[in-house]
């Protein structure tokens, strides 16, 4: 982030994506979650991971691409203008969710903790992609929330990716997953 820059406006909204997050791993899914924000701050849409549960259609099915996001936007529907809309999530979106977003024409995409191995940036450099141009991405604006969501996430990543992706997370997290059993 830019230094100096305050750190406020987003730090809500990302505190609801990780309240969300939270509520996934309660049910027994992955911890990441997501709120779509509009151009004057209120709350349009809300999502979190869902690959651990029983599906109902309105969810994307039974399918383990039940991720915040996409739950969240198929549960919004079709979006108005946007371009004006803010999607903060607790964690950097992974290829399909990232693609979601700036297919969906979303002008702003935030994330509180970065994901070195799932996530989208891994792979591809939003600016240099012609389809994503257009979405700006905004990354870990609030380094206290940066390292919350790390903390949360932490587990899940050891658990779910393989010895080089926890690697990489060991190396981009040391703090927040050294104490990850
Ligand atoms: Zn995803």
């Amino acid at each position: 982030m830019t230094p100096g820059r305050p750190t406020a406006p987003h730090r809500t909204y990302l505190q609801e994506a990780l309240a969300l997050a939270r509520e996934a791993q309660a049910s027994g899914s992955s911890p990441v979650g997501a709120v779509l924000v509009d151009a004057g701050g209120e709350i349009i849409g809300r999502g979190r991971n869902r690959v651990g549960e029983a599906q109902t259609p309105e969810h994307v099915g039974a399918a383990s691409v039940a991720h915040a996001e996409m739950d969240l936007f198929f549960a919004a529907g079709k979006l108005r203008d946007p371009e004006t809309l803010t999607l903060y999530t607790s964690l950097e979106p992974c290829l399909m969710c990232g693609g979601a977003s700036a297919l969906l024409g979303v002008g702003r995409v935030v994330w509180a903790t970065d994901d070195p191995w799932g996530g989208s940036g891994r792979l591809i450099k939003w600016s240099d992609h012609p389809a994503m141009q257009e979405t700006q991405v905004l990354p870990c604006p609030d380094p206290e929330l940066e390292a919350e969501g790390a903390r949360l996430f932490a587990p899940e990543a050891k658990r779910a990716f393989p010895d080089e992706g926890w690697a990489l997370w060991q190396e981009r997290y040391p703090a927040e997953t050294a104490d990850v059993e």
